[in-house]
């Protein structure tokens, strides 16, 4: 087989980063090896991300240069990939007419048949919102101690400034025999930390026979043999079940780490947001996951500026996250999505600098809650996965890791212990991380 090479840039979320992992997987099988230098590539791929319009931007900009590089080279394969494709559709291609392929993100698996169509001198357009099913594993893991494993795509909540359920589709969960498949191989290769992936995995299993949900697929994981962990992201929060909550207690693997999204500590712009719950509500979730899960981790997601968003209502989203005591969260400016519903009310949109000032707001809030929340384990004995060893400029040689609560710790070490589990009393707290020492 000829061996030709492709150079993948992904821009974007967790999720894309595994697909661009399964596209090399998928172009090995036909004779195609990655480079990490895109002059030296047969093909150019661009995984494109639509949550933010400057994540759009970057990638048309993107394979503006890489037309022109078409211009000397025109062999060069272009393929536009990921959300934005989904959304383009045949646009991208009256956009770049230099892109052969535009790839929408429920097409992933046919890949490797429009490869072969482009090279019989085809233009192709694949962004059908059937998808096109998963039969076999063919991917391509970064190396490293984490191995993301997605379990399901797509969302079926339409909070009204999200853009993942036109660009992911409604909510499918992959076939339990292609993860556990999966999970077996990164475990062969070398990864200790399995983290399953999902936009809602409490959804998980809901098209599947009966009993197969999140819980069910978390015990065959942690069945599997030998020492590693499990996490999973991102829970929607009213779904989160007694259940699930049981199983995390129960299976020694399964990590104490929730993501739970609450966008905005406000009852009116949540309902606005089209979320299903209150901030009583999610008050209540949090509770009783402290209350029964010792040392559990819960971050969140919020977003600065949603339209109309007023100083008081903002107010209470800084309060929320204070009084939760939020472990940590991500934090963005409202940026208004096409095709939203929460897009077509420009009329209360917050300007720019309005925002920006709330974000940094939130910023800071966060900071502070960071910084409480490392504090609790000031002096605390934890297992630590190792994942990075590095040589500091002034010689200083240190291993970083995480908690099972998902605590980064630094430690200093003179050996490089990768992959390793280890026990650490924790010295010193900081905003974004732990210091440690190996005992
Ligand atoms: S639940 Fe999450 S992925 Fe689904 S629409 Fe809402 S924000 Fe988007």
């Amino acid at each position: 087989m000829e061996n030709k090479k492709v150079y993948i840039e992904t821009l974007g979320c967790q999720m894309n980063k595994s697909d661009a992992e399964r596209m090399y997987g998928m172009l090995e099988h036909i004779g195609y090896s990655q480079t990490e230098n895109p002059k030296e590539a047969d093909m150019l791929i661009i995984n494109t991300c639509s949550i933010r319009q400057l994540s759009e931007d970057k990638a048309y900009s993107q394979i503006g240069v890489w037309g022109k590089w078409k211009q000397t080279r025109p062999d060069l394969k272009i393929v536009f990939a990921g959300c934005v494709a989904q959304q383009g559709g045949v646009n991208v291609i009256k956009r770049a007419p230099y892109v052969d392929i535009v790839l929408g993100t429920q097409r992933l698996y046919e890949l490797p048949d429009l490869v072969k169509r482009i090279e019989n001198g085809e233009r192709v357009v694949s962004v059908d919102e059937k998808p096109f099913e998963e039969n076999d594993i063919q991917i391509n893991r970064v190396k490293g101690i984490n191995a993301w494993v997605p379990i399901m795509e797509g969302c079926n909540n339409f909070c009204t400034y999200c853009i993942v359920p036109y660009t992911r589709g409604r909510e499918r969960s992959r076939k339990p025999e292609l993860i556990i498949a999966e999970v077996k191989k990164a475990l062969s290769e070398g990864f200790k930390e399995i983290t399953l992936l999902g936009q809602n995995v409490d959804s998980y299993g809901k098209d599947l026979p009966q009993g197969q949900n999140l819980s069910w697929l978390l015990r065959q994981i942690n069945a599997l043999e030998g020492k590693f962990r499990i996490r999973f992201v991102t829970n929607y929060p009213t779904d989160i079940t007694d259940e699930l909550i049981d199983t995390v207690l129960e299976l020694g693997k399964v990590c104490e780490y929730f993501h739970i999204p609450m966008q905005s500590g406000d009852d009116y712009v949540l309902k606005k947001m089209n979320r299903r719950y209150d901030y009583t509500t999610y008050k209540k979730i949090c509770d009783h996951l402290r209350s029964r899960v010792k040392d559990v981790t819960i971050t969140s997601d919020f977003i600065a500026g949603f339209p109309g968003e007023t100083e008081e209502q903002f107010k209470n989203t800084l309060k929320a996250m204070s009084e939760l005591e939020l472990d940590y969260s991500n934090t963005a400016a409202y940026s208004p999505r096409e095709r939203t519903v929460a897009a077509k009310w420009t009329d209360l949109f917050i300007p720019e600098d309005v925002k920006t000032e709330r974000l940094a707001r939130l910023n800071e809030h966060n900071r502070a809650c960071c910084l409480k929340s490392n504090k609790k384990y000031l002096g605390r004995e934890m297992e630590v996965l190792i994942e990075n060893f590095e040589v500091r400029k002034n010689g200083d040689k240190v291993i970083t890791g995480r908690t099972r609560n998902n605590k980064i710790v630094h430690i200093p070490c003179d050996r490089d212990l990768t992959g390793e589990f280890v026990n650490v009393k924790i010295t010193n707290a900081r905003t974004w991380y732990l210091n440690g020492e190996l005992i």
